[in-house]
């Protein structure tokens, strides 16, 4: 299975920045070892759609649970796919911190991503007091399995344990293995044969220093890339070294 190198740029990026992004990332990218997929701030999507060479996909950080009417300040499934959108992060650490969303609120959006025909990127991760405590494990299975309720196979998992994003501390490619053998281990519970060509993603503090190593595991299979995604020179090293 193809590496999924998935850049979130959480709220950064103008649009006229991020067609500068987008050139430099055509003009530099000769030729693609992972699959590379921008997940950008939703008013970039058309620059995006136009800038963007045809092998580097994009998508969205969040969708709403909802598939039309009245709720203000909400993106939709059809929306996102009318602009060429592939993909949806859902139940991002930031949205579940900031905005409360719940397991359930991650997997009626997961859903709902999925009944636009995109695919989600399902987010799961423990906070350094589960983990203090060797709770890691369970807390995330537990999370995963509320997140990908009544959700289909076509997903994307995305390992962030909340410790290590934006912090610099990354967890060792051991840890993400660990876990993400532990997740492919309850896909396999909920999806059967299906589950073996689930991607899962590792995230926190990836950058072109580590990718190779933690996207080296037997389980991980790309990473969730914040902070250096916002270069393209980043970008373009990570995908070199994949
Ligand atoms: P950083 O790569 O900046 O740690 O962010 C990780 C992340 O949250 C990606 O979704």
């Amino acid at each position: 299975m193809n590496n999924l190198l998935a850049l979130n740029w959480k709220m950064n990026k103008t649009p006229t920045e991020a067609k500068a992004w987008a050139e430099e990332v055509r003009s530099g990218l000769h030729q693609s070892y992972a699959d590379v997929a921008v997940l950008a701030p939703a008013i970039n999507l058309p620059t995006l759609a136009a800038e963007l060479p045809q092998s580097v996909a994009f998508g969205a950080q969040d969708i709403s649970e909802h598939e039309s009417g009245a709720y203000t300040g909400e993106i939709s499934g059809a929306m996102l796919k009318d602009v060429g959108a592939r993909y949806a992060i859902v139940g991002h650490s930031e949205r579940r911190e900031y905005h409360g969303e719940t397991d359930a609120n991650v997997a009626a959006k997961a859903a709902q991503a999925q009944a636009s025909g995109l695919t989600p990127i399902v987010c799961v991760g423990e906070g350094l007091d589960v983990r203090e405590q060797g709770e890691h494990v369970a807390h995330t299975l537990a999370q995963l399995r509320g997140s990908l309720e009544g959700v289909g196979a076509d997903v994307v998992v995305a390992y962030e344990p909340v410790w290590a994003i934006g912090t610099g501390k990354t967890a060792t490619a051991e840890d993400a293995e660990e876990m993400a053998a532990a997740i492919r281990e309850a896909l396999h519970s909920f999806y059967a044969d299906q589950a073996g060509s689930i991607r899962i993603l590792y995230g926190g503090s990836v950058k072109p220093e580590n990718i190779a190593e933690i996207c080296g595991k037997p389980n991980v299979n790309g990473a969730l890339v914040g902070g250096a995604s916002l270069k393209a020179a980043d970008v373009l090293a990570m995908n070199e070294a994949l």
